[in-house]
């Protein structure tokens, strides 16, 4: 990789910090001086170029939103991944590279600020909020939630994540704290090979039956928000539209893969 040259429409991000996430992933802290903010729910798009000028581009959520210059980033390894073990097993503070964004206008969600009366708000504010990620896909929601916890939004919102392992689970710890800190925020896991000790719950591929006791119900009309690989969330709309979910009240985003 060599130093990052910005093109029209990109910024220069510098490494920042870079830590241990899960056992296959990695956060990256981004400073991006040219950054002009986004909202919850963003994404933007990574350059890397080699030293021969061969570039690849991969897209990636934001875990962070407002204004300010540090972007958050959490990539998990896909192996035999052109860019995202790179990206977490190689790319070391100080490293720059180009990032071009904010991207993606559907998939985001504005907090009610305070002082701002319900009527007043987006029409999507005051609806129930059910944000439900796999695996890597908890990205997005992770910056949902993060708004939703900053602005003390009443707003009841609930996050359904599925994972493989208990260590598997992004930004665990922040989660945990946002769903201490708020009466309006309540955060279900489901785990796919294995569960945390005490866990009576079942263990293995999330089913219809457990998104359909663990979302908010659709008599309650939410906003969905579903996140993580291409199966995971056909799946689960497919399985939200059967349970009475209005399709256009189902957001999605697909990483990739099956
Ligand atoms: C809007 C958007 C946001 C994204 N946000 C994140 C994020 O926050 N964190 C993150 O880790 N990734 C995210 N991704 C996925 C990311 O863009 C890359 O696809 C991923 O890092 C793999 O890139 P790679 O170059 O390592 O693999 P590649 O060399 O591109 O792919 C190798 C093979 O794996 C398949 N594949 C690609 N993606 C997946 C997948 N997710 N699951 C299974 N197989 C796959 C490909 O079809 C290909 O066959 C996002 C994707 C999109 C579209």
């Amino acid at each position: 990789m060599i130093a990052a040259v910005p093109r029209s429409g990109w910024h220069v991000a510098a490494v920042v910090e870079a830590s241990p996430e899960t056992p296959s992933a990695r956060r990256l802290v981004l400073d991006v001086p040219t950054w002009p903010g986004n909202a919850a729910g963003q994404h933007l798009d990574v350059r890397l170029t080699a030293a021969d000028g061969y570039t690849a581009t991969r897209s990636y959520s934001i875990a962070s939103s407002g204004p300010g210059t540090r972007v958050v980033l959490a990539i998990d390894r896909l192996p035999g991944g052109e860019v995202s073990p790179f990206l977490v097993d190689e790319v070391r503070t100080g490293d720059e590279f180009e990032v071009h964004g904010p991207l993606g206008r559907f998939f985001v969600w504005h907090p009610v600020e305070p002082g701002e009366r319900l009527t007043d708000a987006a029409a999507d504010g005051p609806r129930p909020v059910q944000l439900i990620a796999g695996g890597s896909g908890v990205v997005p929601l992770v910056a949902i939630a993060s708004a939703h916890g900053a602005a003390h939004d009443p707003t009841q919102m609930r996050m359904l994540v599925s994972v493989r392992t208990p260590e598997d689970a992004f930004f665990a710890a922040e989660l945990a704290e946002l769903a201490r800190a708020s009466d309006a925020f309540a955060l279900d896991h489901a785990y796919t090979r294995r569960a945390p000790d005490g866990w009576t719950g079942h263990v293995g591929r999330l089913t219809r039956d457990e998104v359909e006791r663990s979302v908010v119900p659709a008599a309650d009309a939410p906003l969905v928000y579903v996140c993580g690989s291409t199966g995971f969330v056909e799946r689960v709309a497919s399985w939200l539209i059967e349970l009475g979910h209005d399709p256009r009240a189902i957001r999605t985003e697909r990483f990739g893969g099956t």
